[in-house]
């Protein structure tokens, strides 16, 4: 082949291809958005995905997620809620000819909540684009990057090229909380030579993130009258003390992120986040009960078990709180027991996707840590397959306001379909 002239000209071609097809993507991201795909209910976003798939002659795939199966998986997050009716969603595209190296372009389906929806400027279930952004719960956490990966082939095919080697398109749920959704593809016997997941990372490659624990703690009180509020002990008072006992644990591990490569020049790795607490029966009784649910992270190498005793006995160590009150806690996982990864300097995957990325966007791919949860962890940990955490600019995920960088999800999209081509190979039709 001659050295420059067929590629280049490749390149452009599917360029060209995300390009013409970019308004059409866009019109299927806000589509997709509208789908209100909260934990539970992303069966009408699966569906619109499912027939999305099959309209692109994929061999199909869909099914429940088992609990019990999971379960006996290492690397599962105990749920706490039933998974009737949860679905991920798989469309296989499967070459007449292989000659390349097979890729998972995998994404989730899944949304955090809203929250109070008076404080968005937009509903947050619709997709107006606004200055180049587009707004919406779930726009940039992932949906953007879920339809990038069929918009990437679909460039492909329009170049007049067929990708020579399986592709396997996976939307998936559960990957807001406990992971359980990649990790059930996995186990349904899904993988490949790479993963590619267009989560929201700012134009860059995750090279490290941190493994994510939840967990509640529920502490008892002494209920009494509150005319005799001293003979009683408050429960939610109590919740805030055994929250900064924690708080140490989580001082302890930052403390120690000089031992752990890649997360030495964060500012502060390790995040303990009081997510909800709950407790107390009414204004006028102390209140016997309280509940906190908690989100702790971890560093890569360190298992969840591990991270796990070490909350525990922190736990355990609280005996009294300053009055002398004893304090009594129950803590039990309830989701994400997950552990971080590293993604390998340097490998074939990386540096297909590092030149597919240079065309693009006329610089060098750079790679950082991001200490939260990715679904990469099922894939590196669990099945010796490079994860390339890699997708768009966005702004306010989890927040009031989500929004995704329309012309940055352009050329991620350029990026995969370029990678897809380099990685799998193609024919010419
Ligand atoms: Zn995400």
């Amino acid at each position: 082949m001659n050295a420059h002239q067929t590629p280049t000209h490749q390149t452009q071609t599917i360029c060209d291809a995300v390009d013409a097809a970019f308004d059409a993507q866009l019109a299927f991201t806000a589509e997709l958005v509208r789908h209100p795909s909260l934990r539970t209910q992303e069966g009408s976003a699966q569906d619109l995905l499912y027939t999305a798939m099959q309209q692109r002659g994929f061999e199909m795939d869909r099914w429940e997620l088992d609990a019990v199966q999971l379960s006996e998986h290492i690397g599962y997050g105990p749920t706490t809620v039933s998974y009737e009716g949860m679905t991920n969603v798989v469309g296989a595209y499967r070459p007449a000819i292989q000659i390349g190296r097979s890729l998972i372009l995998n994404g989730h389906v899944d949304v955090v909540p809203e929250g109070p929806e008076e404080s968005w400027s937009h509903s947050p279930w619709d997709a107006p684009i606004i200055d180049g952004w587009m707004y919406g719960r779930g726009s940039g956490d992932m949906k953007a990057g879920l339809v990038a990966n069929l918009f990437a082939f679909d460039a492909v095919r329009a170049a007049g090229l067929l990708p020579a080697a399986p592709i396997f398109f996976q939307s998936v749920v559960e990957e807001e909380c406990t992971g359980n959704g990649s990790l059930s593809a996995l186990q349904r016997g899904y993988t490949a030579d790479a993963v590619l997941i267009p989560e929201p990372e700012e134009d860059m490659l995750v090279r490290a993130n941190t493994g994510v624990i939840w967990f509640t703690v529920r502490v008892a009180g002494q209920p009494t009258h509150p005319r005799e509020m001293k003979s009683g002990f408050n429960a939610i008072d109590a919740a805030y003390f055994v929250m900064n006992k924690l708080r140490r644990v989580e001082e302890r591990w930052n403390s120690q992120k000089n031992e752990h490569q890649y997360f030495q020049n964060l500012d502060h790795p390790i995040n303990f986040n009081l997510g909800t607490i709950r407790g107390g029966d009414w204004p006028s009784s102390v209140p016997a009960w309280c509940e906190i649910e908690v989100r702790a992270s971890l560093y890569p190498g360190v298992t969840a078990e591990a991270a796990w005793s070490e909350i525990c006995e922190a736990l355990a160590a609280i005996d009294q709180d300053p009055a002398g009150n004893t304090i009594h806690t129950t803590a039990t996982r309830t989701g994400f027991f997950s552990e971080g990864y590293v993604l390998e300097e340097d490998g074939d995957a990386e540096r297909a996707l590092a030149k597919a990325h240079e065309n693009v966007f006329g610089s060098p791919l750079k790679s950082f840590t991001t200490p939260g949860y990715l679904d990469g962890r099922v894939f590196v940990l669990y099945g010796n397959t490079p994860a390339l955490v890699y997708g768009p600019i966005s702004e306010a995920i989890h927040g009031y306001d989500e929004r995704v960088d329309i012309e940055s999800v352009r050329r991620i999209t350029k990026s995969i379909a370029l990678f897809i081509a380099s990685w799998c190979g193609t024919v010419t039709e």
